[in-house]
């Protein structure tokens, strides 16, 4: 079992991370929806622009899901076990990653 302390520790860590990237999301969806109206790029460069920040956006809204997920986890009781061969993701990895759903050994398969 993972300790309950660090658990904490994790999942501050965890609500922290989630609170950035819900603003970052914020601001890029501002850049984007927003008013790119009196700006002198060309249309080419705009059009780009915004494939980058869509991109850049969904790679964060899918970070936001695994954070979200492990915060379900530890909810429901669940967190910190490997969701491939259900051993328990070591401490040392969910330091790291306290997103992860898989232990080291499934991870490097
Ligand atoms: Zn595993």
């Amino acid at each position: 079992m993972i300790p309950e302390d660090k658990i904490k520790e994790l999942k501050d860590s965890l609500l922290s991370d989630k609170q950035r990237l819900e603003e970052k999301i914020e601001t890029l969806s501002d850049m984007e929806f927003g008013d790119a109206v009196g700006t002198d790029n060309e249309d080419a460069d705009e059009t780009e622009e915004m494939a980058n920040t869509q991109s850049t956006i969904d790679l964060l809204e899918e970070r936001l899901e695994r954070i979200n997920d492990a915060l379900t986890r530890i909810e429901m009781g669940v967190y910190g076990v490997c969701q491939s061969c259900h051993k328990e993701i070591g401490v040392d990895l969910l330091s790291v990653d306290p997103e992860s759903t898989l232990c080291k050994e499934c991870k490097a398969d």
